[in-house]
């Protein structure tokens, strides 16, 4: 099912502050397409859970709306928006077996939605096939680790074959490996239900990782929308250059002028049609080419070994922090005893943006 959002806002009291309001989402207005799982990014206190929240119906927006299909769900309840939840904490019940948490959701629907206890049961059964916990049935939540309470919260969610599975957080609690492979069974579930899924985190190779689009967001503010690779390689904002990418991107003050890119005193690249302003710069780790004699020059601090890849740093009087990552093949030769190095630069890897505004 896709969701729409339209000038979706939501407004708080601002704690501790009299008088004075915090907008946790501003003016949203997008659309998550129909059976795609979306990362929805931004650092902490961006608005992230506030959105989630919204989407399934615990607050309530100060203005716009929301619609699952054509269905205005703006002013439904939660319990009729026909939403999975996963929490960060799991929230699964305690005192009850991993059976009789995943069929709690399936026992409290009334009226005509009322299913038998055979079907409830089958459903049940579905729902820990599709994350692999059917030996953990009769098991208590504190008897499981946390990657399989993640499972239940998740097979939980999934019960009531949701129009819409929204995730907060799910893999924060769960260790570097876990983490990992719980993040390529979400993928795997969303792929095989194709249920619509909203994915909230503030780490952005998760989110790369497994999501069709990512929303990047920044204090309540849509930045971006697209497909990980697209955002990556064509940001908007400094914002979101400097948000997305792992090492991150090398920032730098620089100067057009007559359609050349100047770091101080280096022409760097050439800029057909930017009128002359000051900008600032960003570089890919990757887009940077060791040449000699290239117009990029540094100083050479060190050469990390990665493996695959070489690291090599370097200082340059433009950087932001002064340091320069460059990430480049384990094949390439550098001569580490250099006192210096010379790159070219690789102009799709090379952004420019406004000095003031920070958009490109
Ligand atoms: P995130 O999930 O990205 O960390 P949140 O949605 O939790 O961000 O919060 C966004 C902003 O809204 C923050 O400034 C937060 O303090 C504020 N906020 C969230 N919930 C409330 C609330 N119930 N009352 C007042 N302010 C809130």
């Amino acid at each position: 099912m896709k969701i729409v959002l339209e000038h979706l806002t939501k407004k708080f009291p601002a704690r501790g502050k009299k008088g004075e309001e915090v907008t946790a989402v501003r003016d949203f207005t997008f659309e998550i397409p129909d059976g795609s799982l979306i990362g929805l990014l931004g650092p902490s206190g961006c608005g992230k859970s506030t959105a989630l929240n919204l989407l399934c119906g615990l607050e309530a927006p100060t203005e716009g709306k929301i619609y699952f299909g054509d269905t205005d769900v703006t002013d439904m309840p939660p319990e009729l928006r026909g939403v999975g939840m996963v929490f960060q904490n799991y929230a699964l019940y305690p005192h009850l077996t991993v059976r009789q948490n995943i069929l709690f959701p399936l026992e409290n629907l009334k009226g005509k939605q009322k299913l038998s206890k055979e079907e409830m049961n089958r459903q049940a059964e579905k729902a820990a096939g599709l994350v692999q916990i059917q030996g953990l049935m009769d098991r208590k939540p504190r008897e499981l680790s946390g990657g399989q309470q993640q499972r239940v919260a998740i097979a939980r969610a999934l019960v009531k074959t949701p129009n819409v599975l929204l995730l907060d957080e799910p893999l924060s609690n769960l260790d570097a490996r876990l983490r990992l492979q719980t993040r390529e069974e979400i993928r795997k579930i969303q792929q095989e239900t194709r249920v619509t899924t909203v994915f909230v985190t503030h780490d952005q190779e998760e989110a790369m990782s497994i999501s069709d689009q990512i929303v990047v967001m920044k204090d309540g503010i849509f930045m971006q929308m697209g497909r990980p690779q697209e955002v990556y390689d064509d940001p908007a904002s400094l914002f979101v250059a400097k948000f997305l990418g792992n090492p991150p991107i090398n920032v730098f003050k620089g100067e057009v002028q007559k359609e050349t890119l100047w770091l101080g005193d280096q022409p760097v690249l050439s800029v057909r049609g930017v009128p002359d302003q000051p900008v600032t710069v960003g570089i890919r780790p990757e887009g940077f080419i060791l040449t000699e004699n290239g117009p990029f020059a540094a100083s050479l601090s060190r050469v990390e070994v990665m493996g695959r890849d070489v690291s090599v740093i370097s200082a340059h009087p433009c950087s932001e922090n002064f340091s320069v990552r460059s990430i480049i093949t384990a094949e390439t030769p550098v001569d580490r005893d250099a006192g210096s190095v010379h790159f070219s630069l690789k102009p799709s890897k090379v952004f420019l943006f406004h000095r003031e505004t920070g958009a490109r």
